[in-house]
């Protein structure tokens, strides 16, 4: 039977230590206040937000809330973000995804200072995890890195495969395992003979939001399994792209949904707030 990699324990620890980080960067004086935008009154947008501000108040990092209603504008947007990145109070600025439909999300995450830019999504961002440069990082990927890392497992020379190739979780998760020394494939709604490439893998990672879609027999004696979908079954139940019962006695180690990489995501961006206010203060 697989390690349970116990994401909800590594999420507190890393809040403990941004909390610590935070308050040592307050009595040098340097701000970490977080900015969480939402635009609209979509119910789990809500949900996240919350989360969010909780999260900020464990860590005594300052949270700023801005709720706008789904008409607005553009440039109303627009000029909100150009108020956040001039203000010396925000360290951290994070627009909640998905906007509504009449919103360009790619110019306003261009938008955002790049050095505020907490949920890693700007193309500086990406283009310096591209090159091998520090920066900020997308929180879902940096907070698997920081799983494995826990946990021993070292991606160098194994073979890799991510399936799913979103902006925000497989492309980055790809590039940071790469940068980790692991071979890696990218699998993604064409991919031909998916199983096949997914029994390759002596690290799996998931992140598709197709409920249960990994099968036990998917998956390699002995491989890492990590679960980034968080989806709901036919009963309406919270579940994984992992068929979880069938793969934990197949893997060496498995991420739980819930209480794997979803509060390591909320954590990372902790860690994010406090990396950005610290680049800030140089
Ligand atoms: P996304 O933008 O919808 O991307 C899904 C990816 O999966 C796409 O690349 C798609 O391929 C691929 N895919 C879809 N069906 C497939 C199939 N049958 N076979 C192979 N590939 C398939 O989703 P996302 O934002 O990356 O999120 C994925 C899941 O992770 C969702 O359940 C989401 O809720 C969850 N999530 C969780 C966290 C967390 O913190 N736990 C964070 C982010 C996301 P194409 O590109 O070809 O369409």
């Amino acid at each position: 039977m697989a390690t349970i990699i116990d994401g909800k324990a590594l999420a507190a620890k890393i809040r403990r230590q941004a909390k610590e980080e935070a308050a040592a960067l307050r009595a040098q004086g340097v701000e970490t206040g977080l900015a969480v935008v939402l635009v609209g009154d979509d119910p789990a947008s809500q949900t996240y937000v919350r989360a969010k501000h909780r999260d900020c108040e464990e860590c005594g990092i300052t949270s700023f809330d801005y709720t706008l209603p789904a008409d607005t504008s553009q440039d109303e947007l627009l000029a909100l973000i150009a108020r956040l990145n001039a203000d010396t109070a925000v360290a951290g600025i994070l627009v909640q995804m998905p906007l509504p439909a009449h919103l360009d999300a790619e110019r306003v995450i261009a938008a955002i200072d790049p050095a505020k830019d907490v949920d890693g999504f700007h193309p500086m961002n990406l283009g310096k995890l591209v090159r091998g440069l520090p920066g900020l990082r997308p929180c879902t990927p940096a907070g698997i890195m920081r799983m494995l890392e826990e946990y021993g497992i070292d991606p160098r020379g194994k073979r890799a495969v991510m399936v799913g190739r979103s902006s925000i979780v497989g492309k980055p998760m790809s590039l940071m395992l790469l940068a980790a020394d692991a071979t890696i494939t990218i699998a993604h709604s064409s991919t031909a003979e998916l199983e096949e490439a997914c029994r390759e893998a002596d690290i799996l990672v998931v992140a598709t939001g197709r409920a249960r879609m990994v099968r036990g027999s998917w998956v390699k004696p002995g491989a890492v399994v990590i679960d980034v979908g968080m989806d709901r079954d036919e009963n309406g139940k919270l579940c994984g792209d992992v068929a979880f019962d069938e793969v934990a006695p197949v893997a060496s180690a498995i991420t739980p949904v819930p209480g794997g990489v979803g509060p390591m995501t909320r954590a990372m961006l902790m860690e994010n707030v406090v990396f950005a206010a610290r680049s800030q203060a140089r």
